[in-house]
C-alpha cells in the first residue's frame, strides 16, 4: 500500500493544536444518486439508549449532525449476553450471536488442554502463545462475514479498516480480512501479528507516549454537567466528582478518559488521509469503535459528572472526524450505534429512586456454587467443578464428570439457582437448544428468547443464569470498576441507531429496530447483492422522504 506521511502529520498537528470541531450546520443539497464512497461505521461502547435520551439535546458537534439523519432511538442488541464482543459482532454482520458464534467476551472450554480453560472471543487459542488475558488476536471464532468482507467480495480493491481502543471491537467490526487494524495495548496502538504499523500510527504513538509521560490537567466541566457533580461511595471507591486529570506516567488515566476517544478519532483521520479512503474506484469502510464511554461507565457509573464530560468530549471527537471527511470532499455515509447499554452503580441508583438496586451475591460465583453442590451431592473434581466468568451468565461443568454425575450436579444446581432471590431465570443448554429462534419485536421477547439469541451449542454453558433487574454483577466494587452491563434487561439491550448521509432527508422512528438491521440497511445503500437468508435483520428505509433507501442506489 502507498503511504504518505504528510497528511497524517497535518491531521495530527490539527488535533494537537486542540482544534475543536464547530457546530455542523444543516446542509441543503440534492439527494445522492450513487452509493457512498466511504462507509463510516461508528460504535460507541456502552452508549445506552438511556444515555442518548438523557444527553441528545446537549450535543452540538458530531452527535448533533447525526441526529439530522435517520434516528432510531430504540435499537436493540436483542440478545441476553449484552457484552462488548457479542454486541460488536452483530453490528456489521446482520446476525445475532447465536449465528455469529460470539456468545460472550469469554467462554470456557473445560476440555482445553492449556491450564487456562477460558477462551477470549477474539483470540486463537490454538496458538501456544495465546492466553485469554494476553491473546493472540484473531477472528477465528467469528462464524460469519462482516460488511467489509462482503464489500471486498464484490469489489476486491475495497479497503476494510478498523480502529478502537479494544481489539475485540476491531476484530468483530472488521472481521477476518482487515487491511489496517489498530487497537490500544500497554500505552500504544498496535496491530495484528505479522503486520507493520502504518507511519501515521507510529507518529501518533510517539506523540501519545510524550503526553502520557508529561501528564495533563483535567477537563473543564460544561455548565449543564455541574448538577451531576456529587460524591458517591462504593466500597473503597469514590465516584461522581472526577474531571480526568492525568498524572504523569499514569496510562490508565489516559485510557479511562475522553483522551482515548480523541486519540482513536485522530487515528481514523490519519488513516483516512494516508490510505486515501473514500477516494478510489471502490467504496471503502472505516469502522471506529470509541471505547472510553465504556471505560468511564465501568469506573464511575453512568450518572455522574464524569459521564457528562465524557459524552460532551465524545461529541467533539466524532465532530472532528466528520468535519475532516467534509474537508477532504469525501462522499461518505455514517452509521452510529453501540455494542450494549449500561446501568449505573447500585449505590447511586439506590439513592436515586431505584431502592432495589444491589450487587450480586458472592454465593452466585462458580467457586461458591461448586462448594455447595459438592456438599449436597458428594461429587468433587480435582479441577474446578464449575466454571463461570462472573456471578451470572454461562456456567460450565467439569469435563471430568460422567454423564450420570453431570445429571446429579445439574439436579442439585438448577433448583439451588432458581431459589436464589436475585435470579430471574435459569436455562439449561438442552432447553435452549430445543427453543426456536425468536421472531417478532425484540421488546416483546421472553427471557428465554433473549438467551436463545445468545446460544451456541458448542460454546455456551451447561447453564445460563439471568439475574433480576438492577442486580449489578460486580460482587465487590473497587476503584476503576464499580458498574457494568451484561444483563438481559432493556437498560443493557437498548441502544441508539443513527444513519446520516449528506442530502438524505432525516427521520425519527421510535419503533423498536435491531442492530442486526444495520448490515442489511448499509448493504442496500451500497447496492450489494444480498444472499438469501444471510441475515437475522432487515433493511431499514433510512430516507425520510417518499424514496426508499432499501431499493438501492438509482
Ligand atoms: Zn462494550
Amino acid at each position: 500500500m502507498r503511504r504518505s506521511l504528510a497528511p497524517a502529520i497535518v491531521a495530527l498537528s490539527l488535533a494537537l493544536a486542540g482544534c475543536a470541531s464547530t457546530k455542523s450546520a444543516p446542509v441543503a443539497s440534492a439527494p445522492p444518486t450513487a452509493p457512498p464512497r466511504l462507509i463510516v461505521a461508528i460504535a460507541v461502547d456502552q452508549f445506552s439508549a438511556d444515555l442518548f435520551a438523557e444527553y441528545r439535546n446537549h450535543f452540538t458537534a458530531g452527535l448533533a449532525r447525526l441526529q439530522q439523519g435517520a434516528v432510531f432511538p430504540s435499537g436493540y442488541q436483542s440478545h441476553a449476553a449484552t457484552e462488548t464482543c457479542p454486541g460488536h459482532s452483530t453490528l456489521l454482520t446482520g446476525a445475532h450471536p447465536s449465528r455469529t458464534g460470539i456468545i460472550a467476551n469469554n467462554w470456557f472450554d473445560p476440555g482445553l488442554t492449556r491450564a487456562d480453560k477460558k477462551v477470549y472471543c477474539a483470540e486463537d487459542e490454538r496458538d501456544p502463545a495465546s492466553t485469554s488475558g494476553n491473546p493472540v488476536v484473531s477472528a477465528v471464532h467469528l462464524k460469519v462475514p462482516t460488511l467489509g468482507e462482503r464489500m471486498k467480495a464484490v469489489w476486491p480493491t475495497s479497503r476494510n479498516v478498523a480502529v478502537s481502543a479494544k481489539d475485540r471491537a476491531v476484530i468483530m467490526m472488521g472481521g477476518h480480512f482487515i487491511d489496517e487494524a489498530y487497537w490500544w495495548k500497554n500505552g500504544a496502538f498496535v496491530t495484528l501479528a505479522g503486520q507493520a504499523l502504518a507511519p501515521a500510527v507510529t507518529i501518533e504513538n510517539t506523540v501519545l507516549t510524550m503526553r502520557i509521560k508529561r501528564g495533563e490537567a483535567g477537563y473543564a466541566v460544561p455548565a449543564w454537567c455541574a448538577a451531576r457533580e456529587r460524591e458517591v461511595k462504593a466500597g473503597p471507591a469514590s465516584v461522581g466528582t472526577g474531571h480526568f486529570a492525568m498524572e504523569p506516567g499514569k496510562e490508565p488515566q489516559f485510557r479511562v478518559s475522553p483522551r482515548m476517544d480523541a486519540a482513536t478519532a485522530d487515528l481514523a483521520i490519519g488513516l483516512t488521509d494516508a490510505m486515501n479512503l473514500g477516494r478510489s474506484a471502490a467504496p471503502d469502510i472505516l469502522s471506529v469503535s470509541f471505547s472510553a464511554t465504556d471505560y468511564v461507565g465501568h469506573a464511575t457509573g453512568t450518572e455522574g459528572v464524569e459521564m457528562c464530560i465524557q459524552l460532551a468530549e465524545l461529541d467533539r471527537s466524532i465532530g472532528r472526524l466528520l468535519d475532516h471527511l467534509d474537508l477532504r470532499g469525501i462522499d461518505y455515509a455514517v452509521m452510529l450505534s453501540a455494542d450494549h447499554g449500561g446501568l449505573d452503580l447500585p449505590e447511586r441508583l439506590a439513592a436515586q429512586a431505584v431502592p432495589q438496586a444491589t450487587r450480586a451475591d458472592r454465593a452466585l460465583l462458580a467457586g461458591a456454587l461448586a462448594k455447595a453442590v459438592s456438599q449436597q451431592t458428594g461429587i468433587a473434581t480435582p479441577d474446578p467443578l464449575i466454571y463461570a466468568d462472573g456471578p451470572f451468565g454461562d456456567y460450565y461443568l467439569s469435563h471430568r464428570l460422567s454423564s450420570v454425575q453431570k445429571a446429579q450436579v445439574l439436579a442439585a444446581l438448577v433448583p439451588m439457582l432458581k431459589a436464589h432471590p436475585q435470579v430471574a431465570a435459569v436455562f439449561t443448554a438442552t432447553e435452549l437448544a430445543e427453543a426456536p429462534l425468536p421472531v417478532g419485536s425484540p421488546q416483546d421477547w421472553s427471557l428465554k428468547d433473549r438467551a436463545r439469541a445468545s446460544f451456541d451449542p458448542v460454546r455456551s454453558g451447561d447453564l445460563v443464569v439471568l439475574l433480576d433487574r438492577a442486580v449489578v454483577p460486580i460482587t465487590d466494587p473497587s476503584p476503576g470498576y464499580v458498574a457494568t452491563h451484561g444483563s438481559a434487561w432493556d437498560y443493557d439491550r437498548r441502544v441508539p441507531i443513527l444513519f446520516w448521509r449528506k442530502g438524505v432527508p432525516g427521520l425519527e422512528q421510535p419503533a423498536p429496530v435491531e442492530t442486526v438491521d444495520i448490515a442489511p440497511t448499509l448493504i442496500a445503500m451500497l447496492g450489494l447483492p444480498v444472499p438469501e437468508g444471510a441475515y437475522d435483520g432487515r433493511c431499514l428505509d433510512i430516507d425520510g422522504s417518499a424514496a426508499n433507501s432499501c431499493e438501492g442506489p438509482k
